[in-house]
């Protein structure tokens, strides 16, 4: 998918491609028709193609905005003590399934007044810390 998008002020003028550092654009000509490409794996995001277009035709600015795009979106599961926000309930599974138990959904601050036991069955193996380890 490219996030690089002309407006229908292009004329197709080719200064985007002349100018663009990583050489994420190109042209092809097909019958009579000029298409304008664009590889995404290549581009920079330098913005450079928006910067010297004279029509004022590429539409890159949400690329330049710093704003997040919402990828995934997962149930939360929090803290049974104090409503902490802890990990989704994916990631809950997915420990369960390792320890073969249902994991306790309790914060890092309510976790330790458990018994030592209990807080080496909940911890993730690669969150454990040196002490527990021993
Ligand atoms: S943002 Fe930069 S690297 Fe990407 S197409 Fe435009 S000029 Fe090329
Ligand atoms: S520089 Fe602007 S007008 Fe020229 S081809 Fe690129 S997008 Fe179209």
């Amino acid at each position: 998918m490219s996030f690089f998008q002309v407006n229908d002020k292009c004329n197709g003028c080719l200064a985007c491609v002349q100018n663009c550092p990583a050489t994420a654009l190109s042209y092809r000509d097909v019958g009579e028709k000029r298409k304008l490409l664009h590889n995404m794996p290549r581009c920079a995001r330098c913005g450079n193609c928006w910067r010297v277009c004279p029509q004022d035709a590429v539409e890159f600015q949400h690329l330049l905005n710093d704003q997040w795009d919402e990828v995934a979106t997962m149930d939360l599961l929090r803290c049974v003590v104090c409503g902490e926000p802890l990990y989704t309930m994916d990631f809950s599974d997915t420990l369960a399934d390792k320890l073969d138990k249902n994991v306790e959904n309790l914060c890092s601050l309510h976790r330790k007044t458990l018994p030592m036991d209990t807080w080496k069955r909940v911890t993730p193996k690669k969150t454990k810390p040196k002490e527990v380890e021993k």
